[in-house]
């Protein structure tokens, strides 16, 4: 599946808050948005920001929560009619599903710094689900369901160096995590004050979407 390759902190500055895209690196002064909180390009820096309204603001939410979880439009979008089809209030059943895909929740366990990492870890076939290979990013979990990492890359160094890299960040609530045994089971549904780790307001991509 196709994914974007471009300089990622670009995207953070775009939009102009963290979107924590690459890891530790987000977490230290090393961040792109601490040393040039500025749009990107040449006029950057001197460009006078426009009050966004109406659907632009629509728009920015968009590719806001896009770039967070790593997605293209056609993937975002279908992930919008998954959830616009199912019953509930349609933008937080977005985001729940897209916190249910099997990279995500790799992310959330902790076995990769970042979710393009997580991604990458899928991708390799470490990770069992229920027992099964599954190298699929956008595989969606559901509750019950074991998440493991493969007998054989217990010792991946890769996995390792984010499990410890990671050993301070809590695990949501619905995620039992046994980071020694490098699994996970999932326990329920994402809560929405949990989703994410920037303010986004979700009811401006159903309004985009639905024009
Ligand atoms: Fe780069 Fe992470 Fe900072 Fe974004 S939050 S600018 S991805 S270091």
């Amino acid at each position: 599946m196709a994914r974007y390759k471009g300089p990622v902190c670009r995207l953070c500055r775009r939009e102009g808050v963290k979107l924590f895209l690459k890891g530790e690196r987000c977490h230290s002064e090393k961040c792109a948005i601490e040393k040039r909180n500025f749009v990107p390009g040449q006029h950057g820096k001197t460009k006078k920001l426009k009050k966004v309204l109406g659907y632009g603001l629509q728009l920015r939410e968009k590719q806001k929560a896009r770039r967070i979880y790593g997605l293209l439009e056609t993937q975002f979008r279908n992930n919008f009619e998954k959830a616009a089809a199912q019953k509930g209030i349609t933008g937080e059943t977005m985001l729940a599903l897209l916190e249910r895909r099997l990279d995500n929740v790799v992310y959330r366990m902790g076995f990769g710094t970042s979710r393009a990492q997580a991604r990458q870890v899928v991708r390799h076939g470490h990770i069992l689900v229920n027992g099964k290979k599954v190298n699929i990013p956008s595989y969606v979990v559901k509750p019950n369901d074991t998440v493991e990492v493969r007998e054989s890359s217990r010792k991946n160094p890769t996995i390792l160096a984010a499990r410890d890299a990671t050993a301070h960040y809590p695990a949501p609530s619905w995620l039992e995590v046994d980071r020694d045994g490098l699994k996970a089971r999932v326990t329920g549904q994402p809560r929405r004050d949990e989703l994410v780790q920037i303010q986004l307001n979700e009811q401006l991509i159903v309004e985009l979407y639905s024009k």
